[in-house]
């Protein structure tokens, strides 16, 4: 005899009322769709939380799950350590090594960051391009001794910035004179992409963690709902939108994170298109970017920044694997179709 059938009869007379409507409604030419869900069972809601200064911004985590609290120990441990690997302001990091003496045996870490770096680069046809940290020290946002260099300056800053300058084989690192490099146009995307595997090796599937402007998601929230994350507006504590995401990150890049104000009104961001060797100026004021990897959308954030609106669009529109929200300077917002139904 049928056990399951003999302790829940209810559930034989549900079938059978199912079937003759079914039955009905197929007769009378319809179809009808029976959606089925099941509890997220995966994602304990038991919450970890941590909070840590590092890389030169804010950092938040969240993880649930029986580990999370180990987990969030050892990913502010793996922050710290790549900050001491790539802070371009830290003589001592690796990137620092490198800057100063042009050569470097490098880390396996580094070595990998650095050929994601030269491979964007690539990409997104120079756009992102680490060696303009010639000319973002120039500006003074290295420091915080805002300037503006003449064009003499400029010039003369723009010939080193040429990606072929770093070349990397096996662990040696080696830069051409008067070249340097900075990473922070990615850094904290790589970062986090690092926490989020470790939080998967611990175990952890349902996490949040905001480095600065970059917000990545492991999973749902425990519930099995999507996060919401609000893309902050560069003019106000306001917000653009906020997107729906489940496993993805929303990288933001704007001028509003780093800009200082000249004498004569002009607003200079610390963005700096390799082109010009001037604070990218074409038409947006915010770019986020939504996909799977944090180097990717960091990455791409700050080149879709230097395009500017129109070049930004296009690159979308002939690149795959990603989804996007701009901001334009006369406050047009451009929504990708990726996340329509999951943007509001
Ligand atoms: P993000 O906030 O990710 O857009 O990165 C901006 C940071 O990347 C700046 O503060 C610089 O350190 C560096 N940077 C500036 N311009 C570029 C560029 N065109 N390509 C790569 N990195 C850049
Ligand atoms: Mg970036």
């Amino acid at each position: 005899m049928n056990s399951k059938a003999q302790s829940k009869p209810e559930h034989k007379l549900k079938y059978i009322l199912i079937a003759v409507t079914a039955a009905l409604v197929i007769a009378a030419g319809a179809v009808v769709s029976i959606w089925l869900s099941k509890p997220n069972i995966t994602a304990s809601s038991e919450k970890a939380e941590g909070t840590l200064f590092a890389m030169d911004t804010y950092m938040t985590f969240a993880a649930y799950g029986e580990n999370g609290k180990d987990a969030i120990e050892n990913a502010k441990k793996l922050i710290q350590d790549c900050e001491a690997l790539w802070s371009v302001t830290d003589e001592n990091s690796e990137i620092g090594r490198l800057n100063l003496t042009g050569t470097l045996v490098a880390s396996s870490e580094t070595v990998r960051l650095l050929t994601f770096a030269k491979e964007y680069c690539a990409y997104t046809n120079g756009c992102f391009n680490p060696a303009v940290y010639p000319l973002v020290r120039a500006w003074g946002f290295t420091t915080g001794e805002y300037r503006v260099p003449d064009e003499s300056e400029i010039n003369a800053l723009l010939n080193s910035v040429d990606i072929d300058n770093l070349k990397i084989k096996g662990n040696t690192v080696t830069l051409e004179p008067s070249a340097m490099i900075d990473l922070g146009g990615i850094a904290k995307g790589y970062a986090g992409d690092l926490v989020i595997d470790s939080f998967r090796t611990r175990g952890i599937n349902s996490a949040l963690i905001s480095l600065g402007g970059n917000v990545q998601a492991l999973g749902t929230k425990p519930d099995g709902s999507a996060w919401k994350i609000g893309i902050q507006s560069p003019y106000d504590n306001a917000l653009i939108g906020v997107v729906d995401v489940i496993d993805k990150c929303v990288i933001t890049s704007g001028v509003y994170e780093r800009y200082f104000v000249a004498e004569d009104g002009t607003v200079y961001g610390h963005i700096i298109s390799p082109f010009t060797g001037k604070p990218a100026s074409k038409g947006l004021v915010s770019v986020t970017v939504i996909c799977d990897r944090g180097s990717f959308a960091d990455a791409l954030s700050t080149s879709l920044f230097v395009m500017g609106t129109e070049d930004a669009i296009e690159f979308w529109r002939t690149h795959e694997g990603f989804d996007i929200v701009l901001m334009s300077d006369d406050g047009t917002v451009y929504v990708s179709e990726g996340v329509f139904g999951a943007y509001t």
